[in-house]
């Protein structure tokens, strides 16, 4: 499979009045042509900002990409000016985000809603892009198009809106679709279709997927290489496969064994212990060493890089440094 996206060395840092956060932090990864990429973290981990860095929305006041490239279809996005990025938004690149309200108007149309990036990207006339809207409606699920497409998005339940936050996304034919919990808001059953769906758009389509999610039962279902992320760093990736049946990072372990199993009663769950540590005061060390039942002095003092451990896994974790250091 070919790299669709190449991202180098990217680090995206706020800066606020009591100092700098380096919410994502040299982070590099790949996606490839028909592959479904999800990065996995507890909240504030950095996925949702990396999502933002590509699609070139980082626009809170403060928040600027620092260094690193990320090279889609052969071009650095970070490059383009404003326009041209912007042209590809919605078109080539095209992002769904857990809260559908957030992106919708209010005060508009659905259809119209629908089909403002068909008349944009697609030059579609007036009643072609009344004529698509309609059908990606029935596409994604959705019975009596018509009369959704003339509804307000407050007359649409929670499900049906990011049905149709999936039918915009993928209106024009994206060749990636970045999907930041796109189901953590809704209900375990819609949630199940909504993924169903988007598995079977990717098939049809052959798009790229960098799904974004804290839930490791998501990740299961639809990854095909999985990134793990811990105080904007990756910690560990690696071919879903590999990484659910043998994962390295302490971090990783802990989150699979925090899964939910079904019939488990939820008081019964484990959680990793301690706090994810205050991203303003981040010294030079293991990240996750105030958690980790495993932490060294080195762990203490010095950061562990991402290392290639085989079978296509990276980890960023002192125990398998030293084992390399010596072997
Ligand atoms: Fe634990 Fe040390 Fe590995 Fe960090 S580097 S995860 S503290 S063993
Ligand atoms: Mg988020």
């Amino acid at each position: 499979m070919n790299n669709l996206m190449r991202i180098d060395g990217l680090s995206t840092h706020f800066f606020t009045e009591d100092g700098e956060v380096k919410a994502v932090d040299d982070v590099s990864f790949r996606v490839r042509e028909g592959e479904t990429v999800c990065i996995v973290g507890e909240s504030g981990c950095g996925k949702s900002v990396t999502a933002m860095s590509i699609m070139g929305l980082v626009e809170s006041p403060g928040g600027k990409v620092t260094s690193g490239s990320i090279e889609f279809q052969g071009e650095d996005l970070l490059q383009l000016d404003k326009h041209t990025l912007r042209s590809m938004r919605g078109h080539e690149l095209a992002m769904i985000f857990q809260e559908p309200m957030s992106s919708l108007n209010p005060v508009i149309k659905i259809g119209e809603q629908i089909m403002e990036p068909l008349r944009v990207h697609l030059k579609l006339n007036k009643k072609e892009a009344r004529a698509k809207a309609i059908e990606l409606i029935s596409q994604v699920g959705i019975s009596r198009p018509e009369q959704i497409a003339d509804s307000y998005p407050h007359e649409l339940s929670g499900g049906m809106l990011q049905r149709i936050m999936i039918a915009i996304a993928i209106s024009c034919g994206p060749k990636l679709l970045i999907a930041d919990e796109p189901t953590t808001a809704l209900d375990v059953t819609i949630q199940a279709q909504i993924l169903d769906m988007l598995r079977q758009f990717k098939a049809d389509s052959g798009m790229s997927i960098l799904l974004i999610t804290h839930d490791l039962g998501v990740v299961a279902e639809m990854a095909d290489y999985v990134i793990v992320m811990y105080s904007g760093k990756i910690v560990e990736e690696g071919e879903v496969v590999e990484l659910f049946s043998n994962p390295k990072h302490p971090y990783t372990r802990g989150l699979l064994k925090s899964k939910p199993v079904i019939n488990q009663r939820q008081e019964e769950l484990y959680s990793i212990p301690g706090q994810v540590p205050n991203p303003l005061e981040l010294a030079p060390s293991c990240y996750f060493h105030d958690r980790c039942e495993h932490c060294m002095p080195v762990c203490r003092s010095k950061q562990p890089v991402l290392q290639d451990v085989g079978n296509g896994q990276k980890v960023s974790c002192w125990l398998y440094e030293e084992a390399l250091i010596h072997a």
